[in-house]
């Protein structure tokens, strides 16, 4: 049996049928909770699955106990096997936090990856996934900050820089915004639709793409991996008070972030998120 399938079977993921085993590890419920300032576990229910690509899903999940969050933060997730292994990812909240009552978190399936195959593999709508956050203070965009916004983002990189756009355009951001997001080929663009839509908003904001592994017919963006020469073109008319987040592989975000250091940007006005160990 797959560690999924063993993962789903010892939390009793399912809402329908015989109701699910408690699993050890369930929170106390909310209302006998004393408040606290950290973050307590909580089940979430999955309510929607949305493919974007062949390897990515989003999944909406409502909270029973949902804070407001910020763009560009995550929740971790927590999965936890009948002998007790547990395995703890995190995945970044792709919504705009002007959305109420749910979020949506997009995960990539890795190969043989523990959490994100359990994910695309297991879960289903009416299922239930123990999580907690939201998470982090530093890797954060308010659309009240009036400078320029600069994103760069690597594959699934792209999901919290998503939800700064998102936010920048629930909250009628007029700074000017402009998206570099590297992919392999264009069926790999994670929220394509969306992104292909936004400059159209007239609101000041740019999405500029580059494919790494072969374009198709027509392609008008760029076909190679981000470089300084790309890195200058897209971001120089932003001028000198840009702020930048990059966000993807590790070896991409330390690549870009030397080369915006190395084109004379301020250490302090860039903001990096590593999502994983490879660069491939
Ligand atoms: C703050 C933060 C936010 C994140 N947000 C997202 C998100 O929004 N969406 C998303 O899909 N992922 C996100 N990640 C990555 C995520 O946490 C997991 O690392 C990823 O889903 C792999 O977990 P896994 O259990 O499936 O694979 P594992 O079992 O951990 O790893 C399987 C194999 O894949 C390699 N690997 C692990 N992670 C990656 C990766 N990211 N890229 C390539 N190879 C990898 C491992 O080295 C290992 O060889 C985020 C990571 C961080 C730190």
């Amino acid at each position: 049996m797959s560690f999924a399938r063993r993962i789903a079977d010892a939390i009793g993921v399912r809402a329908s049928g015989s109701p699910p085993r408690p699993p050890e590890w369930a929170p106390a419920p909310v209302e006998s909770a004393a408040p606290r300032p950290t973050l307590e576990w909580q089940i979430a229910t999955v309510t929607r699955i949305v493919p974007e690509t062949a390897r990515a899903r989003t999944f909406t999940l409502q909270l029973p106990n949902r804070r407001p969050h910020r763009a560009g933060q995550h929740y971790d997730v927590r999965l936890t096997a009948p002998d007790g292994y547990q395995a703890q990812r995190s995945y970044s909240i792709a919504s705009e936090p002007e959305r109420a009552g749910e979020i949506d978190l997009t995960v990539e399936l890795i190969p043989d990856g523990e959490v994100s195959s359990y994910m695309h593999g297991v879960l289903e709508p009416g299922d239930r996934i123990e999580l907690r956050g939201p998470i982090g203070g530093y890797f954060v965009w308010q659309a009240s900050q009036p400078e320029p916004l600069g994103l760069v983002a690597g594959g699934s990189g792209v999901v919290p820089l998503m939800a700064m756009l998102r936010h920048r355009a629930a909250a009628s951001g007029r700074q000017p915004a402009r998206l570099l997001y590297s992919s392999r080929t264009s069926d790999d663009v994670i929220y394509a639709a969306e992104l292909a839509r936004l400059p159209a908003a007239g609101d000041g904001a740019e999405v500029f793409q580059t494919l790494t592994r072969g374009a198709p017919e027509g392609w008008s963006g760029f076909t190679r991996r981000i470089d300084a020469e790309m890195l200058r073109e897209v971001f120089a008319p932003l001028g000198s008070d840009v702020r930048i987040f990059v966000c993807g592989p590790t070896l991409l975000v330390e690549s870009v972030a030397d080369a915006l250091v190395a084109m004379g940007v301020p250490a302090e006005r860039i903001k990096t998120e590593r999502f994983g160990p490879t660069g491939s």
